[in-house]
């Protein structure tokens, strides 16, 4: 494969994935194994491919431990994994370095080990503060080792941490949720991500729902949650600037910032308070803008030059080509420009961020699908950029095809929902 420099004046981030956990979580359908004895030849085969792509990137600013469950790692595993990435890769010396956490796995010499090897941003998949909760999704921690692990990390020095957290699933009232989150917040996370409970075909929950044993929520529960989860966070000084994800504007001395926002990016306009920069996921920006990124690890993705491509899903096959001399690549894909540019407004419509005009400007009929879109409340134009409001967060994978289809007329505009395709495939989430 031919690697020429990138154009994108952003550093690239580098993403690792450690397919290990101890058992699948009953939602699960991200790529993992349970059998950790094969930790120690996925980690001889991961420097392989290290090697494989050393002085090809440049320096990175990112680096993210995901999964799988990281923090399985011993700390000897852990402290080899570094050491095969120091010696092939170079990183900026404020890199963002994220490591994904399960809570029951961290005591306080791993965390101590974690600040030792400059991992400065911990990712914890706490998903709920409630014991049933955590049953019912397969969890194997408790919210008491939740709150246990927060009060290590904060007493370990990390001042960056994002929590993981799941709405949605049966019987969840409004007010169980609200307690998670306001439990979470005691511990003033920098970062939130929520996601809305999904049953995956082939998961545990998946089957149960396909059987009919339980019931899934309603589009308008979902809507509910939804537009619940970005106002009370939103009150509470966290910047909605993801579908899923909010980050905590940055504190002024040490007093954590409660009031409401007020900047360009917050759906929530008043009171006006100083606008300080929020604790976005760097390395996950990425992604959302289209910067280059390389993934290391079975079923990771990489993204350079408008070229895709990813890894085999399988530990052994990973191995076997590694030990072969041979790429583990299981396929890739070269984006055309007008592929491209739907990425691109996928993934713009999706952030706060929104998407420039020139990507819209490319579409026949652009302005007057822009102006419907600006009636029915799902976008505002700023900055040369068309925004989703809050309501256009609901109707993210729709709002594109408005601008690929040769636009819309006001009639079918779309307080009907158009059937979209999913995220894109990026490297797994937590
Ligand atoms: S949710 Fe996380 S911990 Fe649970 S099985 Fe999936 S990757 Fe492993």
């Amino acid at each position: 494969m031919t690697l020429t420099p990138d154009p994108w004046p952003l550093p690239p981030g580098l993403y690792v994935h450690i397919p290990f956990c101890l058992r699948k979580c009953a939602y699960c359908d991200f790529f993992s194994i349970t059998d950790l004895s094969l930790v120690s030849t996925w980690l001889a085969a991961l420097k392989k491919e290290a090697a494989v792509y050393q002085n090809r990137f440049g320096f990175f600013d990112t680096l993210c431990l995901g999964g799988g469950t990281p923090s399985l790692l011993e700390a000897e595993q852990l402290s080899c994994l570094f050491d095969i990435l120091r010696r092939h890769f170079a990183f900026s010396p404020d890199s963002e370095v994220t490591l994904e956490a399960n809570p029951d796995d961290l005591t306080p010499d791993k965390l101590g080990l974690y600040r030792d090897l400059g991992i400065n941003r911990l990712s914890l998949g706490v998903q709920s503060f409630n014991d049933q909760e955590l049953a019912f999704l397969g969890r194997r921690h408790t919210a008491r080792q939740t709150v246990e692990a927060l009060d290590a990390a904060r007493a370990a020095g990390f001042a960056n941490l994002s929590l993981d957290l799941i709405y949605g699933l049966p019987g969840q009232s409004l007010e169980d949720w609200r307690k998670t989150l306001e439990q979470a917040l005691a511990f003033h996370p920098e970062h939130l991500s929520c996601y809305q409970l999904t049953y995956e075909p082939g998961t545990p929950l998946g089957r149960k729902k396909a059987r009919g044993e339980v019931a899934a929520a309603t589009e308008e529960e979902e809507r509910e949650f939804f537009l619940f989860t970005s106002r009370f966070l939103e009150r509470r000084g966290y910047l909605h600037y993801e579908i899923s994800n909010f980050a905590q504007l940055g504190k002024a001395g040490n007093t954590p910032n409660h009031q409401a926002i007020n900047n360009y990016e917050s759906f929530n306009r008043k009171p006006k308070t100083e606008n300080r920069k929020p604790s976005y996921s760097r390395h996950n920006r990425k992604y959302w803008r289209h910067v280059p990124y390389l993934g290391l690890g079975p079923g990771a993705h990489s993204f350079r030059d408008g070229v895709r491509w990813w890894n085999v899903a399988s530990v052994p096959q990973y191995c076997q080509s590694l030990a072969r001399g041979e790429a583990p690549v299981a396929d890739r894909e070269i984006l055309s420009p007008g592929q491209i540019r739907l990425e691109a407004l996928y993934l713009g419509l999706r952030t706060r961020e929104g998407a420039p005009l020139e990507l819209l400007r490319q579409t026949p009929g652009w302005e007057k699908t822009l102006t419907n879109l600006q009636k029915s409340g799902l976008v505002e134009v700023r900055r040369d950029r068309a925004i989703p409001t809050l309501e256009g967060f609901l109707l993210a994978d729709s709002l594109p095809l408005c601008f690929m289809d040769g636009g819309l007329g006001e009639d079918d505009m779309f307080l009907q929902k158009r059937s979209a395709p999913g995220p894109w495939p990026l490297a797994p989430d937590p």
